[in-house]
């Protein structure tokens, strides 16, 4: 049973407003670029939430801090450029610090009602081994905020309450849907790549191959699910190639709804 079809929810590529919260300001890029750039040249209007500051990504003491946080957050502005997102807001909660999930919640559900999106990208929070508290927050309040954003009685103050149809989740163990990106591998290489204080350095030839290898498994699950689907999109389509992977579902899958899972 396909909940998102009988509701006759749009397919991921036929969105067109999406807000896309990351834990800190390059992960919408390693998730979901290729997405993403697709997205923008279709017309989706995409805005980008950054939750952390980034200060605390480097391995070099001189550099963390504000002066980091400073880097990062003109190389998120520039990337965003780079895809096309019609907009980037910065909640600048600290970098690997004490938050709340609760406090994300609230923020992310002001900005739902306000932007109304009819898609919410993030992280996925349940995937397996993922020990990064911030990308576990993140996900988890983004995936409330969707809950919360529609019920009157949460925060009655903060504007009227949205139904936001459908959540997708980048790095996840358990995907439904695939997008091809051979096409537009080249701009989401670029897009990292504005992230210079994270991917400018000699690590880079080892993690961008990495990267393809990854997405050329991704690939392969993608004809793997076409052809299960029985769907007519793998005819003609090449043995190889590069993709992105993501659970999407609809927002009631993200109360009481185990087999949402499998979906
Ligand atoms: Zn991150």
């Amino acid at each position: 049973m396909n909940i998102r079809s009988i509701m006759n929810l749009p397919d991921l590529l036929e969105i067109r407003s999406l807000v896309c919260v990351e834990p800190h300001p390059d992960d919408n890029e390693v998730g979901a670029a290729g997405t993403l750039f697709q997205l923008a040249q279709n017309g989706c209007q995409i805005h980008f939430v950054t939750v952390t500051d980034g200060a605390a990504g480097t391995s070099n003491p001189d550099v963390a801090g504000t002066k980091l946080a400073h880097i990062r957050r003109k190389e998120r502005l520039q990337a965003a450029k780079l895809l096309g997102v019609t907009e980037s807001i910065f909640l600048n909660f600290p970098d690997a610090g004490t938050y709340q999930v609760d406090d994300l919640t609230a923020q992310l559900v002001d900005i739902f009602r306000k932007l109304q999106p009819q898609m919410v990208m993030t992280v996925d929070p349940w995937m397996a081994y993922e020990a990064h508290p911030d990308h576990i927050k993140t996900g988890k309040a983004v995936a409330e905020a969707v809950l919360f954003s529609s019920n009157p009685c949460y925060k009655p103050e903060a504007g009227e309450p949205f139904a936001v149809q459908q959540i997708a989740f980048y790095a996840t163990n358990y995907p439904n849907t695939y997008v091809d990106i051979t096409h537009v591998w080249e701009n989401k290489l670029a897009a990292l790549l504005t992230h210079k204080s994270q991917f400018d350095n000699e690590e880079w030839p080892l993690l961008s191959e990495y990267l393809r290898l990854e997405a050329n498994e991704i690939y392969a699950l993608k004809l793997k699910h076409d052809q299960q689907l029985v769907t007519n999109s793998t005819h003609g389509s090449p043995k190889n190639g590069l993709a992105e992977a993501f659970k999407v579902l609809s927002s009631r899958q993200l109360h009481f709804f185990p087999s949402a899972l499998f979906s």
